[in-house]
């Protein structure tokens, strides 16, 4: 197969990880910086072009699409998936998954756990809204927020609603949610690839810190997940489209709740809690699947 990677920087311990892989089952792979790769929009010969030349004759792309360059990188995925490159994970899930509000949106439309969760737009509504999410204490997050930044626990009415006015006067959208207290600071992540969990991982908060993101100084160690969670888990890739993502979620005492779909997991927390070779499955995942023209949308939608 000739594999192409979409990814700002190749060094990262991911890539690396996905390059190694590729290259080890006798693969071709090649790494290309999303935001170098330019277009031709052009009806019947959708191109893609990087430092003047054509890119082409491609089986797979693995897009490594960072939160920041969504608008753009899905862009460049789209115009692959035209051109019969088969996606690890498809443009249009990828959209959907980046966007907090519409992903809760359509999780709950499939059924699947979730924190109860508020969203307003006028701050009239504010007393209300944390109501909604079960009164204090509150989770308060940034819509844009990733690795934890922007996640804020308001323990009182008073410092809720300070903490959603100035939000909203910085004129950021932001999420109210039930405080899943019980979960005591951990969190799971469930790497899903191909509709299989191939690994898991608990992680916990340092110190006193609520939020266990190891970007926030978090630790992370191997864990057995339930059969609940196990397919809540795949429940949420599907819900999403995903071939591969990490589902994270809490547990609450009414059974596992789904905080966020990751598209582009990082490999690292994941591998080295879990020994788990979590790149070569993704690598055999496309082996399996990558015929030319399967992408289901072909940059539809
Ligand atoms: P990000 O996408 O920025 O990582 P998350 O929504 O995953 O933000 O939240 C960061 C961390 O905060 C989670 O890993 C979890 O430990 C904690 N957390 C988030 N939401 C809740 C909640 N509703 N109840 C309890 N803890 C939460």
């Amino acid at each position: 197969m000739k594999i192409i990677m979409l990814a700002r920087n190749p060094e990262l311990y991911t890539h690396q990880r996905l390059v190694d892989a590729a290259r080890e089952r006798g693969h071709e792979i090649n790494v290309y910086d999303t935001l170098r790769c330019y277009m031709n929009i052009t009806s019947h010969r959708p191109e893609l072009r990087y430092g003047g030349e054509k890119i082409t004759g491609y089986d797979a792309v693995i897009p490594r699409i960072g939160a920041s360059i969504t608008f753009y990188g899905t862009a460049v995925l789209r115009q692959l998936e035209m051109m019969g490159v088969y996606p690890l994970n498809e443009s249009v899930a990828i959209g959907r998954s980046r966007d907090k509000l519409r992903s809760m949106q359509l999780l709950a439309r499939d059924g699947i756990g979730l924190p109860v969760t508020a969203f307003a737009h006028d701050t009239k509504m504010t007393d209300e809204v944390i109501d909604i999410a079960g009164g204090t204490p509150v989770v308060i997050k940034l819509l844009e927020g990733t690795q934890g930044i922007g996640v804020v626990l308001a323990e009182t009415p008073r410092s809720a609603k300070s903490v959603i006015e100035a939000f909203r006067g910085a004129k950021v959208n932001i999420l109210v949610q039930e405080f899943i207290k019980e979960a005591g600071s951990t969190d799971i992540r469930a790497l899903v690839v191909g509709g299989k969990v191939v690994a898991a991982m608990q992680r916990s908060g340092a110190g006193d810190d609520f939020r266990s993101n190891l970007h926030r100084g978090g630790s992370a160690e191997k864990i057995k997940i339930t059969a609940e969670e196990r397919s809540t888990a795949l429940r949420a890739a599907k819900s999403m489209g995903l071939n591969v993502c990490g589902v994270d979620m809490l547990r609450s005492n009414h059974g596992p709740v789904v905080m966020e779909v990751n598209s582009s997991p990082g490999l690292e927390g994941v591998e080295t809690a879990t020994n788990v070779d979590v790149a070569g499955k993704i690598i055999e995942f496309l082996e399996k699947n990558a015929k030319p023209g399967k992408t289901k949308t072909k940059g539809k939608g």
